[in-house]
């Protein structure tokens, strides 16, 4: 029988492949950033839309990006809690936002210095978002950075593209990925998480091929684009709690995860925003061995296979090494 403590999952060594950070700020990371916390937004209740999260993590990424002060205080604690929670590989995703009184080029300066900064044993990485809800001039802005920084600084691995897909334009996004995969960047991709966005799925596979695939909830194993997913071995990044709480799966039993998992593809449990959906990687883990019955084993072997899909090729060996030990 699994051992289902929470504090026996939190043991393992984890490998968080898909997180947001704003999205990973909890409201008590905030509390001291704020003069009066009652301004502070309120998580949304227990019917909330996928529209409804997406705002919520805007009014939230409101307060981070502020002040390089509020954006370091943030960033540092969203690093603590996952290194607490047991993760030794992180990747964590942000768009640069020009705010009131930082530009793009700053806000990603911080972010690299304050992981620089970061003081834990869990190896750090930043994939740089690209927000396809926004304009087409915006997109290009963080693709831009992401070639540049992904030259320049072994911190970025990788690009993202993310953010509300019911504003998203499929051309956009596709010119702006294709012109980052001619460039060379990795590239993790939001795909197939709602019905509106299924018209972009097979062009966004067979096109810009991406390297690792975000939610696919909506790409079934037997489909055209599952098949194509299988015969590519691209990794699916699987937000559990995230999908639950946005009604794109209605039940964890029905969770794709699982289907993926028992035809041996590699998938890797996330958390998406962890602050929002108030859930951590060792509760994605209770959820898969209450729901699945996964061992300890099962899990370790999750993280020790999804090893080789990583972005950074460079720490493949020490987490190698961490898991075998
Ligand atoms: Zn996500």
């Amino acid at each position: 029988m699994a051992d289902l403590e929470l504090s026996s999952l939190t043991r393992i060594p984890k490998i968080e492949l898909h997180a947001h950070l704003n999205g990973c700020v909890r409201l008590s990371h905030l509390q001291d950033l704020v003069e009066d916390s009652s301004t502070l937004p309120s998580r949304p209740g227990a019917n909330a839309t996928p529209r409804q999260y997406f705002q919520f993590m805007s009014a939230v990424g409101h307060v981070t990006g502020s002040s390089p002060h509020n954006l370091r205080v943030v960033l540092r604690r969203v690093l603590e809690d996952f290194e607490a929670d047991g993760v030794v590989y992180l990747e964590l995703r942000s768009s640069p936002k020009h705010t009131g009184s930082m530009s793009k080029v700053e806000y990603v300066e911080t972010i690299l210095e304050t992981m620089c900064e970061y003081q834990g044993e869990m190896v750090v990485r930043y994939l740089v978002s690209v927000d396809q809800s926004k304009s087409l001039a915006e997109m290009n802005e963080n693709a831009d950075l992401a070639i540049h920084y992904a030259a320049t600084s072994p911190l970025v691995v990788g690009l993202d593209l993310c953010g509300d897909f019911y504003s998203a334009s499929k051309e956009h996004s596709m010119a702006v990925l294709q012109r980052c995969k001619n460039a060379g960047l990795k590239i993790a991709c939001h795909i197939a998480e709602d019905p509106t966005t299924l018209d972009h799925t097979a062009d966004m596979l067979r096109i810009i091929g991406p390297d690792r695939l975000g939610h696919a909830t909506l790409i079934l194993p037997d489909s055209e684009d599952g098949k194509f997913v299988k015969e590519n071995n691209l990794l699916i990044e699987c937000c559990m709690t995230s999908n639950i709480l946005c009604r794109s799966v209605l039940k964890y039993e029905d969770h794709h995860f699982k289907k993926w998992y028992d035809l041996g593809h590699p998938v890797i449990l996330c958390t998406d925003d962890s602050g929002t959906f108030d859930t951590s990687l060792s509760k994605e883990y209770q959820i898969a061995v209450k729901s699945f019955g996964m061992s300890r084993d099962d899990l370790k072997k999750m993280n020790f296979d999804c090893i080789r899909w990583i972005f950074d090729d460079d720490v493949k060996d020490r987490l190698y090494e961490i898991f075998k030990n």
